[in-house]
């Protein structure tokens, strides 16, 4: 199964240049997955596709784009575990109903696939992919329901799990959000065109307005009539995922209808209100930590410094699989600012720990470059559980919070102290702008409280307890 997902996507309406829209889209998006990428379009007549391993640099070319014709187009960047990463897996997805060709392309992550799946295959359903999403094509393939809005809604009322979802179809491009809203989408306009995205940098680049999220449970259909919008789920409290603010969404993006940044910036202060410490300068893990240190730095009134410098030529460490390539990859990937360091007492700040592989080897790094004191300062309270609604984790047993209480952690880490943002302190910083509709979230990976039940018969992606 593809199990652990985290992934960015874009659809256009009415424009005539689609396709190189949404490749750009992607492009702002990379950072939400960089293992394949793919583009849909239909014309009226014709659904086009390309699809490919790698970035999306690596999957798109002017020859190719220009196959990618008509008005209309979604696109998906994914990031799947080893093993996963076959094009059967690369999305959007697409398959042929009695009503037509539909194109899917799906973030999140269901949770009763497992069991859709198998009743699916016992009845006769061939799988092309192994990616839990197929299964809502195969659901509205075998829906009943008379238009095929219904018939996407049929299916949606059967899964369960964070889905922000896109379908182009010959009635046009339908987007959804999951009735917890997990995951972000936002709708925008272009030049009297629409535009949906996981991110709002998405609509900077390409020169779209932002007009609003798409609300928790909505369902909203555009075609040749205009946009309409429905809202077919049982209302639930949402929870939309408090760490695409923490770590995984770009600074400068809105969503949730708040600036990442922003809150970012007022996590780092938060924790420095919480966790203060005698310093000489406050510096980021680039470019992760960056922002939080800002705050930090500025709440503490201890100079900011790039003490670290990042080669942004080499991905991001969690891609790699293998815990030997992921050792390699932080010396490949950071090194400390001698200049900077020598001599000083140094709070270092990053947004989590997972594993503390990083952070331990980011301490080493620094105090051979001279560092008197290290002070590690992390922007979230500790990742006590894996996520199981579209955001790669290891297993419990290697989440290092899970097993060890924070002095255990700082002692492994060889810091001189460590602090993590309290649960409380976080939601300080997001609560922060009480004018703005922020709904509810999702913290299951510092409470291992969650929201969208798991059925251990469900789901495979319990072996994560292990
Ligand atoms: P670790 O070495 O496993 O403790 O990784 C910690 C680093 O991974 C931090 O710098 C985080 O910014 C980053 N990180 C946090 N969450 C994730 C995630 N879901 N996937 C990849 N990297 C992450």
């Amino acid at each position: 199964m593809g199990l652990h997902e985290e992934c960015g996507i874009v659809g256009v309406y009415g424009h005539p240049d689609a396709a190189n829209l949404t490749y750009l889209g992607l492009y702002a998006l990379q950072h939400r997955g960089q293992e394949a990428s793919g583009i849909v379009t239909y014309d009226g007549k014709v659904f086009r596709q390309k699809k490919g391993q790698g970035l999306v640099a690596d999957v798109f070319n002017p020859n190719n784009l220009a196959l990618l014709t008509g008005p209309s187009a979604i696109g998906h960047n994914r990031y799947s575990t080893a093993g996963d990463d076959v094009l059967d897996n690369v999305q959007p997805l697409m398959g042929n109903s009695s009503l037509g060709t539909v194109a899917m392309a799906h973030n999140g992550n269901l949770v009763n696939a497992t069991v859709l799946i198998r009743e699916l295959e016992l009845s006769g359903a061939v799988f092309q992919s192994t990616v839990d999403s197929e299964v809502i094509l195969h659901l509205l393939a075998r829906s009943l329901a008379p238009t095929l809005i219904d018939r996407i809604v049929d299916s949606l009322l059967r899964v369960r799990g964070a889905y922000s979802l896109l379908f182009l179809t010959e009635e046009g491009l339908i987007a959804v959000r999951d009735p917890y809203g997990v995951r972000p989408l936002l709708l925008g306009q272009l030049d009297g065109g629409y535009v949906f995205a996981s991110e709002s940098c998405v609509f900077d680049l390409i020169g779209a307005t932002l007009i609003r999220d798409v609300a928790p449970g909505e369902v909203i259909k555009i075609n040749e009539n205009g946009l309409k919008s429905f809202f077919p789920f049982p209302k639930v409290t949402s929870a939309q995922c408090v760490f695409e603010f923490v770590y995984f969404s770009r600074p400068d993006s809105t969503i949730f209808s708040q600036s990442v940044y922003g809150i970012r910036k007022r996590l780092g202060r938060e924790l420095a209100k919480e966790a203060s410490v005698s310093a000489d300068i406050v510096i980021p893990v680039p470019d992760s930590g960056v922002v939080a240190a800002l705050g930090y730095s500025e709440a503490a009134m201890i100079p900011f410094e790039m003490g670290l410098t990042r080669n942004h030529y080499v991905g991001r460490t969690f891609i790699e699989p293998k815990a030997a390539i992921r050792h390699f990859g932080v010396k490949v990937k950071l090194n400390a600012v001698r200049e900077i360091l020598e001599g000083k007492r140094v709070v270092v700040v990053d947004d989590s720990i997972v594993r503390g592989t990083t952070c331990r080897k980011i301490i080493k790094m620094i105090r051979a470059a001279g560092a008197k004191e290290v002070h590690v300062r992390i922007s979230s309270p500790p990742i006590l559980s894996p996520c199981f609604y579209g955001i790669d984790t290891p297993t419990r047993k290697e989440l290092i919070a899970s097993s060890h209480t924070v002095d255990e952690i700082c002692k492994h880490l060889t810091a001189d102290s460590l602090a993590y943002l309290s649960e409380e302190g976080m939601f300080r910083a997001v609560y922060h702008n009480t004018s703005a509709q922020t709904g509810s979230f999702c913290k299951a990976c510092f409470t291992s409280k969650y929201p969208i039940p798991l059925e251990e018969k469900e789901s495979p992606q319990l072996d994560l307890f292990d």
